[in-house]
């Protein structure tokens, strides 16, 4: 990176040359989801846990704004105004009042439409990546606030590390653990599924006469994460959206049953699936399991991963 203003100036820093940003996808340990809000939104009282499976995003000075790819959804994906990296550069540039111009590159690791958050991740790096090139200087609140009218996972996604959201997402704060490190396996599927179906599919399945419960906090998963122990925190990990998932798309249920085979010590749909992720023991517990989910061939590919990482950060 090269600086165009130096440390002594009193304007923002700001970027001359490439800003590379790298972003994890996220998985929800906890995922209740409440009745729908006056506003469309289901109210959620989640746990979210950033992994090590990156997007990286590259911002460099240019006439106009531009978005090219490579990596995962290349072709599928559309690089134009629908792009949440284009809207979310849109949407600093217009609260900064400063032109839109930059050359964005996406380099995509985290599956489209997965229940990873690939697009929010995307946009939390686009925020940050254009707030140092173009020298906006807004801190990670500023950008949370800007992120999250675009998506609610994005202000998680500018945190990381292991954090309780509610509202419906977007209200993040960080939940203090024992430093450990866990390993997952994040079985990745052929194809997506769309959230708003999989909510609608979970309206469906409550039907009309579900008479909600306050959301309750989730406090056997609060307690297994102070803990070290993966077995306890595998027997605390919940997700209110997996029947629905599964009722779209029942082969999921197999891909639970292949990890669990292959050793998991436990299996959860990712959010709002069709990814699967499990947690084992250790590093070598989690290669073997991996090898397991992929010799199953019951999931497209099943890689290695480890949590919690850190939001969005310039590399
Ligand atoms: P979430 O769990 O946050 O709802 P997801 O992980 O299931 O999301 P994403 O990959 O985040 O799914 O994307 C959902 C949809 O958002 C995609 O199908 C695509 O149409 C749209 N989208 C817009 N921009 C992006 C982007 N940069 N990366 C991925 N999807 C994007």
């Amino acid at each position: 990176m090269t600086e165009a203003w130096g440390p002594d100036d009193d304007k923002p820093r700001r970027f001359a040359g490439p800003v590379k940003v790298r972003v994890p996808a996220k998985i929800n340990l906890h995922l209740g989801v409440g009745p729908v809000r006056p506003d469309g939104f289901h109210e959620l009282n989640t746990v979210y846990h950033a992994i090590s499976l990156f997007d990286e995003l590259t911002a460099r000075p240019g006439d106009t704004l531009t978005l090219t790819m490579e990596g995962e959804g290349t072709g599928e994906l559309e690089l134009d105004d629908s792009n949440l990296i284009i809207r979310a550069a849109r949407a600093l540039a217009q609260k900064a009042r400063v032109p839109a111009h930059a050359r964005l590159h996406l380099r995509k690791t985290i599956p489209l439409a997965g229940g990873l958050a690939g697009g929010s991740a995307d946009a939390a790096a686009t925020l940050l990546a254009c707030d140092l090139l173009w020298g906006t200087g807004y801190g990670k609140d500023e950008l949370a606030e800007i992120g999250a009218e675009l998506g609610s996972d994005i202000p998680f996604l500018l945190q990381g590390g292991t954090a309780l959201g509610t509202g419906h997402g977007e209200a993040v704060s960080p939940i203090l653990a024992r430093p450990t490190t866990w390993h997952w396996v994040v079985a990745i599927a052929e194809g997506g599924l769309s959230t708003p179906e999989v909510y609608r599919e979970l309206d469906r399945l409550r039907g009309s006469t579900w008479s909600p419960e306050p959301l309750e906090s989730p406090g056997q998963l609060m307690a297994a994460l102070r803990q070290r122990r993966p077995e306890v925190l595998g027997a605390a990990l919940a997700n209110d959206l997996q029947p629905a998932a599964l009722s779209l798309r029942p082969a999921l249920a197999e891909v639970l049953k292949a990890g669990y085979d292959a050793g998991a010590l436990a299996g959860i749909v990712s959010g709002s699936g069709p990814t699967c992720v499990f947690l084992t023991s250790d590093a070598a517990h989690a290669d073997k399991v991996a090898v397991g989910l992929r010799d199953s061939g019951v999931c497209r590919d099943a890689v290695a991963a480890r949590g919690p990482m850190p939001g969005a950060r310039a590399v």
